[in-house]
C-alpha cells in the first residue's frame, strides 16, 4: 500500500514509511485508502487467534511484506505476552467489557505494538536496500520508552535513544526505563515536559541539518512513537480483536455496534480505533477520556483545539500532554484529505498554540466521537469504587477512561435520542505499573516505596505480580542524565561518538 504525508507532495510505499517514521514535510504518513474489510471477514476472524487476526488486518497496509514471514513475526512477538491472548476481553460485573491490553513485555499497551515495530523495520530496510544503521529517538511519557528499549535493545544495526520528561513519569516508569540492559540504548531526564520533549525530537527528525550531521556517522533517523505508522496500526488489531470476542461469546451479532472509551494522550490508541472504523467495523463512538488536560475534550466540544494552557501533572502523567500528535491524522481525514488545509493549521498550531474546524468538519467528528475528562479525585473514586463493588483494580488512566466511560453511559440512558451500545473500555497498563497511586485509590494509604506499593495491592487484590517488574527491583539504575530539552541533540551526538 502506499502512503501520504498529511501535508501534502511525499507518497511512499509501506516499508519506506516505517523506516522514515515521519514525512520529509514534517507531515504524518496515513494510508492513501482505508482497505476494507466485510462482514464476512469480520466472521471468520472470530475464528482465528491473535496473531492470525493481526495477519490479515495487518496484510491489507503491509503488502510489500512476505505474509507468511508476517504471520511468523507476529507469533513470535505476541508469544511474548503473559497472557495465552494478547489482547483478553473481560466482563466486568457492572455489563462493561475491559480490553486488557498490558500482558506484554513492559505492562502497557505500547507493547502490542512495539514487540512487532523491530521486524516492520529491519525487513523494510532489507528491502529498501539500506545499508545504514538505524538511529530511533523517542520521546515518552513513560511507557513508550520503555517499551521501545525493550523491543530494540541489543538489536543489531539500531541504536535507541528515550527522553522521558523528568518530573513526569511514575517511579516505577523511571525504574524500568533506567535499568534497561543493553549498549546501544541510552536514556535522559529531560527538565520539561512531555511535549517539550516530542517537540525537541520532532524538530531534530525535521532538520535537513540534523539528519545530514547523523547520516555523516552512519545512521539514518527513525521514530518508535505513535507518529510512526509501524506503531499506530498494529493498534488497529485489538478493536477488530475485542468485536470478534464479543461475537463469539454471543454478546453481540455481526453487524451490531459497539462503542469503545479510550484513555487517550498523543491520540494514537483511539485514532487507531478511527481507523478500524473506517475500515468497516461496526462502533458506535469512540469515546475519548482525558484527565485534567482536557484539550481534547475541548476540542470536541468547540471545535477549536487550544494547546495555549498550563500543564497539569496528574495521576495519569501518560496523558499529561497539551499537543495530541495523531490528531493532525484526524484532521486530514475531516477536511476532506486537505493537506494544504491540514499543513496551514499544523502552522498556526506551531505558531499561536491554536487552530479551529469548520462547522461541517466538527459535526463529522462528532458522529464518531465523544469525549469526557475527569479529576484525579474522581479518578480515584472509579477506581476504588469499581474493586468494592466488582472486585477488579485498574491502574490510574484505565480510571480515567471508565469514569469518562460511566458518566457517558448515565448521560446516554438520559436521552431518549441516544442509542446505547455494549462499552468496551481499553485497559492500557497494569495496576502494578503506577503502584503508589493505585495503592492511594484502593485504600487512602500512601507509600513512599513502589514495592511496598506493589506488596499491598498484591495482597489486597491477590492479582499477579508481573514478572517484568519483580525482576528490575534488583537491578542497577545506568541512565542518570538529566538535560534540558535544548540539550537534547547535543546528547544524541555524544551517543553516536
Ligand atoms: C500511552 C498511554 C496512554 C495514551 O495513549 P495515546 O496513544 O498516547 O493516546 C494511556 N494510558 C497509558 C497507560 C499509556 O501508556
Amino acid at each position: 500500500m502506499r502512503f501520504i504525508s498529511t501535508r501534502g507532495g511525499e507518497t511512499v510505499s509501506s516499508p519506506e514509511a516505517v523506516v522514515k517514521g515521519i514525512a520529509s514535510d514534517g507531515g504524518l504518513f496515513v494510508p492513501e485508502q482505508f482497505p476494507q474489510v466485510t462482514a464476512e471477514e469480520i466472521a471468520a476472524l472470530c475464528e482465528k487467534d491473535y496473531p492470525e487476526r493481526a495477519a490479515f488486518l495487518l496484510g491489507k497496509y503491509f503488502d510489500e511484506y512476505d505474509p507468511e514471514e508476517l504471520l511468523a513475526a507476529l507469533r513470535e512477538a505476541y508469544a511474548r505476552f503473559d497472557d495465552v491472548d494478547a489482547a483478553p476481553l473481560l466482563r466486568m460485573d457492572n455489563g462493561m467489557y475491559m480490553l486488557e491490553l498490558f500482558h506484554g513485555p513492559t505492562c502497557a499497551f505500547k507493547d502490542i505494538a512495539l514487540t512487532v515495530l523491530p521486524y516492520l523495520m529491519k525487513k523494510g530496510c532489507e528491502m529498501l536496500g539500506i545499508g545504514e544503521k538505524i538511529l530511533i529517538l523517542t520521546a515518552t511519557s513513560g511507557d513508550t520508552g520503555k517499551a521501545a528499549l525493550e523491543a530494540f535493545r541489543e538489536k543489531e544495526g539500531v541504536k535507541i535513544a528515550v527522553f522521558y520528561p523528568e518530573e513526569g513519569v511514575s517511579k516505577m516508569q523511571k525504574l524500568q526505563m533506567c535499568t534497561t540492559e543493553g549498549d546501544n540504548v541510552d536514556v535522559c531526564a529531560v527538565r520539561g515536559s512531555f511535549d517539550d520533549c516530542q517537540n525537541a525530537v520532532k524538530k531534530i527528525m525535521n532538520s535537513e541539518q540534523c539528519r545530514a550531521a547523523i547520516a555523516e556517522k552512519g545512521y539514518r533517523l527513525s521514530s518508535a512513537n505513535s507518529i510512526n505508522i509501524g506503531r499506530l496500526l498494529p493498534q488497529i488489531v485489538y478493536y477488530f480483536s475485542a468485536y470478534c470476542d464479543l461475537v463469539g461469546s454471543d454478546q453481540v451479532k455481526v453487524g451490531d455496534k459497539v462503542d469503545f472509551a479510550v484513555p487517550t494522550g498523543n491520540f494514537g490508541n483511539i485514532l487507531a480505533g478511527y481507523y478500524a472504523m473506517r475500515m468497516g467495523l461496526p462502533v458506535g463512538k469512540l469515546i475519548c477520556a482525558s484527565n485534567r488536560n482536557c484539550v481534547l475534550t475541548d476540542f470536541f466540544k468547540s471545535g477549536t483545539y487550544n494547546a495555549k494552557r498550563p500543564l497539569s501533572r496528574t495521576m495519569s502523567p501518560a496523558m499529561d500532554i497539551l499537543i495530541s500528535s495523531n490528531l493532525e491524522r484526524l484532521v486530514f481525514e475531516v477536511s476532506g484529505r486537505d493537506a494544504a488545509l491540514t499543513a496551514e493549521r499544523m502552522k498556526s498550531l506551531s505558531e499561536t498554540g491554536k487552530y479551529s474546524l469548520r462547522a461541517e468538519e466538527l459535526k463529522k467528528v462528532r458522529e464518531s466521537f465523544a469525549a469526557g475528562c475527569v479529576t484525579d479525585a474522581d479518578t480515584v473514586e472509579c477506581i476504588y469504587d469499581f474493586f468494592i463493588d466488582y472486585g477488579y483494580p485498574m491502574d490510574t488512566h484505565t480510571g480515567v477512561a471508565m469514569c469518562v466511560a460511566q458518566r457517558y453511559e448515565e448521560k446516554v440512558a438520559e436521552d431518549v435520542n441516544a442509542e446505547k451500545y455494549p462499552t468496551v473500555v481499553i485497559s492500557t497498563a497494569s495496576p502494578y505499573k503506577f503502584p503508589q497511586d493505585v495503592l492511594y485509590a484502593l485504600t487512602g494509604n500512601d507509600v513512599k516505596d513502589s514495592y511496598k506499593g506493589v506488596k499491598r495491592i498484591h495482597l489486597l487484590t491477590a492479582m499477579k505480580v508481573p514478572e517484568c517488574l519483580k525482576e528490575i527491583r534488583y537491578k542497577p539504575m545506568r541512565f542518570k542524565t538529566v538535560l534540558p530539552a535544548d540539550k537534547i541533540y547535543d546528547e544524541v551526538q555524544k551517543f553516536l561518538g
